[in-house]
């Protein structure tokens, strides 16, 4: 089966965590954390629509300055989600600039900012080119508590950890896959068209097998055929993105219920357990408690990463501890 995203770590484990979710599709990427991102390019920048930060340490949110210059003259929105704060964050960031060339010729690029809290998004402005990006105050839709964007294929949830600071995790999920079998089209007589997102839509969201599905023309076919013949489903892939966390059992609960099953968990693993004070004053993780919450979790696979530079020659023992601790 093809895939939908790929998710990859924007830096090696020692520098910036940062993780890019590109989507096979429609030129669109989306962002966890904005600590440096040189690695990335500019094209791959440019796509970004959505960026996530869980904290605004320097570590995870200095590289905001370069996704805003490559995507400055672009009219496309960018659309940011943090903790509670975070538009006075951004605000100062963009106040920080000499912006007398913009005005209300400018391209119309626009910045929202959403501050997700415990009962999920609450507060949402947004900051326009053509503005100078002055802040302005803006309605949002209502979205369940703990989900931070809900779109047709996917959804992001989140969670607010502990850090001595709120700090957010997020869960990237995928909706039923379906795709589409060209062979069960043909047998069926028909067409590729726009009808193919409907149907796929209509599978996505549960309708019953009799919901006639416009296939082009006058003609039309209960969804079930559609299902028999030509469209295969299959569950999407989860991703889940946990850094700078405490290791306390509100934080691990929360954790777990948010990567649950995931197939792929990136945490961080800061700390060898032989350090797991200095760990417990730092409000990070150790490669062995990442490891635990990962199986707890009942992920595919655990990546760990964010790993304090003081191991620098010694990667393989974070590595090795936190796959132990996890079952490997
Ligand atoms: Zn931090
Ligand atoms: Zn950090």
């Amino acid at each position: 089966m093809t895939w939908f995203v790929q998710a990859s770590l924007v830096n090696e484990p020692f520098s910036d965590p940062g993780l890019l979710i590109d989507f096979r599709f429609g030129r669109r990427a989306l962002l966890f954390d904005l600590g440096d991102n040189t690695p990335l390019s500019p094209r791959q920048l440019f796509r970004v629509t959505h960026a996530l930060v869980s904290h605004a340490h320097m570590d995870h949110f200095a590289g905001f300055d370069r996704l805003l210059r490559v995507c400055l003259h672009r009219t496309t929105p960018l659309r940011l989600t943090g903790p509670a704060g975070f538009g006075d964050r951004v605000e100062h960031k963009l106040k920080a600039y000499t912006l007398n060339l913009l005005d209300e010729r400018s391209c119309d690029f626009v910045i929202t900012v959403a501050e997700f809290g415990d009962y999920g998004v609450d507060g949402v402005c947004e900051f326009r080119a053509r503005e100078a990006f002055r802040r302005r105050a803006i309605q949002h839709v209502g979205l369940p508590p703990g989900t931070l964007l809900d779109e047709d294929e996917f959804r992001i949830s989140g969670a607010v950890l502990d850090h001595g600071i709120p700090c957010l995790a997020f869960a990237f999920e995928e909706k039923v896959r379906v795709n589409v079998w060209g062979e069960g089209l043909k047998t069926l007589g028909l067409p590729i068209g726009p009808w193919l997102k409907e149907a796929k839509r209509a599978v996505r969201r549960g309708e019953p097998d009799d919901r006639r599905i416009a296939v082009g023309g006058d003609r039309s076919l209960p969804l079930g055929v559609l299902k028999q013949h030509a469209l295969r489903s299959a569950t999407g892939q989860k991703i889940a993105y946990v850094v700078d966390v405490a290791y306390c059992d509100r934080n691990v609960e929360k954790i777990v219920a948010l990567a649950k099953a995931a197939d792929q968990l990136f945490i961080e693993a800061a700390f060898l357990e032989a350090d797991a004070e200095i760990a417990a004053q730092r409000r990070h993780l150790t490669a062995r408690q990442a490891g635990d919450i990962a199986r707890r979790a009942g992920v595919a696979r655990l990546v760990p990463f964010h790993f304090s530079a003081r191991y620098h020659a010694r990667e393989d023992e974070l590595r090795t501890e936190a796959a132990r601790a996890f079952g490997e």
